[in-house]
């Protein structure tokens, strides 16, 4: 069959990646609810800082991927930056991983995570892992477990790493090296380990990418909400007027897709939408006069926070960056906090949450007084993480499977419900733009 229409369902870069690779072997249109393409790829300016949604930093698996962007946004914009991150333990920053500079901490730390480390290389279990926490306890021990994983993880995700699966992690969490972390606990000086120890970032912000790549498709209709998507009329709503479809596309969240748009949708879908979880985020954009306070290491580009004292779990500097994000004499940050959806915060709260934060941030050394902020912007995202509990996996495909049936392909972080990054997103655009032509 000759595809004709093939409409696609938000301008993030999944969708915008669909679009370009279908744009002269089909009709495409893609319908944006914004006013501008990027989705979370978008860098604003206000009061002449430039911020993104929180840290977008690119780690490439693939190198054709990497030549891809060189050229979309031009070589000599794509800066190749050495990764300087920490951790903000004990009162004081070590570098990050964690488990490579177990030496910076008192002596009494480094014991007991040698010694717990030590033991998990004594015992002998070769079955699978029941959770994240099983892996973490099994692969580490309960030193470095407790010292750094399980309050860090417990923050960021929302909910105890037992709860969760070890699906997601492939390149994201680094599996221990016995002589890393013994070296790492004898001596100080090794670093740069992980998947992300050399990134790559446009000039001018992370938004670059996107504009460039909407700069190459045609037919995107901004300020155009999906609201309705009828499967049996292959009729999408949107912005009060009427899409017909050979194909469809879709990238917004796969919860809100199957749950609200879909119709007529019915138990299949409703029941397993009701069961996918994520966490809700709440960040800060700041910017302030000066430099980082002395505590900070020099350019360090982000600080992970595993304390409870802290309500955020990790704080990043886009100023250091060297991409001309911050006007010059001022810095900038962005700092992260986590819920769980039915704890998201109230409007005052989230006023209560950023008093603290810029509190917190003095006290941290990060910030030199509260004086000297300029702007501190609360900012959300509503589906941040995609929790990987028992229940993923199984209502995940259900969903998938089954629209693909009707004619509906989806992807992307939110629209294939996973764990991913902006590389992983231009790749779901090209693989969608396959499966719809097939
Ligand atoms: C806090 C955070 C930090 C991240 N950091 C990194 C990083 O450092 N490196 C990295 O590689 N990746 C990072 N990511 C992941 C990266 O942002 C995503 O993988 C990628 O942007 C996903 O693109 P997408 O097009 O699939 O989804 P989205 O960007 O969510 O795009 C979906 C689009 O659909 C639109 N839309 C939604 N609903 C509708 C509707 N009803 N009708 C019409 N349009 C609609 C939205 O406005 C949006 O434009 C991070 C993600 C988060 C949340």
């Amino acid at each position: 069959m000759g595809v004709k229409d093939i409409v696609i369902i938000g301008a993030g870069l999944t969708g915008l990646r669909a679009a370009q690779s279908l744009s002269e072997k089909a009709r495409v249109t893609v319908l944006e609810k914004n006013d501008r393409p990027g989705g979370l790829v978008q860098t604003k300016e206000i009061d002449g800082f430039k911020h993104d949604h929180t840290g977008h930093f690119l780690h490439f698996k693939e190198k054709a991927k990497k030549n891809f962007v060189r050229k979309l946004v031009a070589p000599e914009k794509l800066l190749e930056i050495q990764r300087k991150s920490y951790i903000y333990t004990d009162r004081r920053y070590i570098p990050y991983p964690f488990q490579s500079h177990i030496n910076y901490l008192p002596e009494n730390i480094r014991r007991r995570c040698l010694v717990e480390f030590l033991k998990t290389r004594q015992e002998e279990d070769d079955s699978p892992y029941s959770s994240f926490y099983d892996w973490m306890m099994r692969e580490y021990g309960r030193g470095i477990v407790e010292e750094f994983m399980l309050p860090y993880n417990r923050k960021m995700w929302t909910v105890h790493p037992r709860e969760l699966t070890t699906e997601w992690m492939g390149r994201f969490v680094p599996k221990p090296a016995p002589e890393e972390i013994i070296g790492g606990i004898v001596s100080q000086g090794k670093s740069g380990e992980g998947y992300n120890a050399v990134f790559y970032y446009p000039e001018g912000g992370i938004g670059l990418l996107a504009d460039k790549l909407a700069g190459e498709i045609d037919n995107i209709i901004y300020n155009a909400k999906v609201e309705k998507v009828n499967t049996e009329k292959k009729e999408v709503i949107a912005g009060g007027k009427k899409y017909s479809y050979d194909r469809l596309i879709n990238t917004v969240s796969l919860k809100e897709f199957a749950g609200e748009i879909l119709s007529p949708a019915g138990k299949e879908f409703s029941e397993a939408a009701e069961k996918l979880s994520h966490t809700f985020l709440l960040y800060f954009s700041i910017g302030w006069d000066g430099d980082t306070g002395k505590e900070l290491p020099r350019r360090a580009h982000w600080v992970y926070f595993p304390g409870d004292e802290f309500s955020f779990y990790r704080v990043g500097f886009p100023s250091t960056l060297g991409a001309g994000l911050a006007p010059k004499g001022t810095s900038s940050a962005y700092a992260e906090v986590s819920f769980s959806p039915e704890n998201a915060p109230s409007e005052k709260n989230i006023l209560n949450i950023k008093n603290d934060l810029l509190d917190k941030l003095v006290e941290a050394g990060i910030i030199p007084g509260r004086e000297a902020v300029i702007h501190a912007l609360p900012e959300i995202i509503k589906t941040a993480y995609v929790i990987y509990d028992k229940n993923h996996n199984k209502s995940r495909s259900a969903i998938i499977d089954a629209l693909a049936r009707r004619d509906i392909y989806t992807g992307g972080r939110y629209g294939g419900w996973e764990y991913s990054s902006m590389e992983d997103a231009l790749k779901w655009g090209e693989d969608l733009a396959e499966l719809c032509l097939k």
